[in-house]
């Protein structure tokens, strides 16, 4: 008998995990589509509508025809000067606009670092908690995640020594997301510069997520590029419009890193995609050359989330939370919840957990499997605050009689 599944999709594929975060989501929505009250803690995606004058900009582009055609499949020039000037802003340090490549989101810019990097074998270490994706587009690019742990006593952060540990012969590069999806933690300048100068001596290659740069509540934002400058050969920067500008929808991420690495990178991304639309490129321009206040107001009404989400289930017994200083989630570790029975089911993990609170208070979550990070619930606070209010409530509720 032949395996369905491997005969049809190649193993890569078939090896392949769906997002776990987009997944709750899609429960979430069609509960919510069905009628169910449901209220959703799942994606990483803020709830406010993407600012007037880049929407503004974005129609006066669709309307005018040059905007109707492919631009350079590294993306439009004037949006790649943009990026340069707002890095430098930022961070301090010039990239030429000609190492930049735009790309479909922070995410295809994770993707296409690792295809420029990995070979067959190679290994890759990933702090976990990590992001879902890393490790499926490391394995997707045929690599070996190698993941190291870091629980909540050291603050979900990953130290020299734990790399130094994890490093082989083999090991070709390192994933950095700083502020962190899932946990919120934030690495502080002399963190980043340990590492910075750990990767240096080893000739480790560091992929940096800095996609929340912006959404840092209490310290500031510490740029590997900026900490340690003689890494540059070595490192990719992933970065994008989503979380800073509300425009998860419009699909406008990029990357930057060394140019010999660059120019094969836009060769790769002329034929997987040929460019991000133009128009949303016109409204990325919009967003990092126009007001930046529309930043700093949404990110005070996630602050004020923060908060309210932290205490809220810090009155839950079983529910230990520490208090994330950037991005926009709360992680919360529920091991003590695990091993019992609630409501009538036995619930062993935190995925179990998750489907419980779902079916029960209508509450949706994502489960810390889906990080590396079993015994933890992930929370998004990027929702209204009305109905923040109202799932932690549920949440107080039902572990109230258990
Ligand atoms: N990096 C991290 C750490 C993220 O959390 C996300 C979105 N969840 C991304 C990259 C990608 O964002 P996008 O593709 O929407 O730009």
């Amino acid at each position: 008998m032949t395996n369905q599944t491997s005969t049809r999709v190649s193993q890569r594929l078939a090896a392949l995990q769906p997002s776990a975060t987009l997944a709750v989501d899609a429960k979430a929505k069609a509960l919510k589509a069905a009628g169910e009250p449901v209220i959703g803690f799942g994606a990483g995606e803020p709830d406010f509508p993407t600012p007037a004058h880049i929407v503004d900009a974005a129609v006066a582009a669709a309307r005018d025809p040059k905007n109707h055609k492919y631009t350079l499949a590294k993306g439009l020039a004037e949006l790649r000067q943009a990026i340069s000037d707002k890095t430098f802003a930022d961070a301090g340090y010039r990239v030429d606009p000609e190492d930049i490549i735009v790309t479909n989101g922070g995410k295809q810019a994770v993707y296409q670092a690792c295809v420029a990097l990995i070979d067959p074998d190679d290994e890759v270490i990933i702090p976990a908690p990590y992001w879902t994706t890393y490790p499926e587009v490391v394995r997707l690019c045929a690599g070996t995640p190698v993941e190291v742990f870091s629980g909540a006593e050291h603050d979900y952060k990953i130290t020299v020594d734990q790399l130094e540990a994890a490093r082989t012969p083999r090991t070709k590069a390192l994933i950095l997301c700083s502020p962190s999806n899932p946990t919120g933690s934030v690495y502080s300048a002399e963190e980043v510069t340990a590492i910075g100068k750990w990767a240096l001596e080893t000739g480790v290659w560091v992929i940096t997520d800095e996609i929340y740069q912006h959404l840092i509540y209490d310290g500031e934002m510490s740029y590997l590029l900026a900490c340690v400058p003689e890494l540059r050969d070595q490192t990719i920067v992933v970065n994008g419009v989503a979380k800073t500008y509300a425009m998860t929808g419009w699909r406008v991420g990029w990357m930057h890193g060394p140019s010999d690495v660059m120019k094969k990178v836009a060769n790769f991304e002329s034929h997987i995609t040929s460019n991000v639309a133009n128009v949303s490129q016109r409204a990325a321009i919009a967003a990092l050359t126009g007001d930046q206040s529309v930043v700093e107001e949404m990110k005070v009404a996630f602050d004020r989330r923060r908060k309210t989400l932290v205490s809220m289930l810090r009155e839950i017994t079983g529910f230990t939370v520490p208090t994330p200083r950037g991005a926009f989630y709360v992680f919360a570790h529920v091991g003590d919840l695990l091993g019992w029975e609630i409501r009538g089911r036995q619930i062993q993990t935190s995925a179990e957990l998750a489907e419980l609170i779902l079916d029960e208070a209508q509450v949706a979550v994502v489960p810390g499997e889906a990080f590396g990070a079993p015994e933890h619930l992930r929370f998004s606070y990027a929702l209204g605050d009305d109905d923040l209010v109202t799932g932690a409530q549920r949440l107080q509720e039902l572990f109230r009689t258990v």
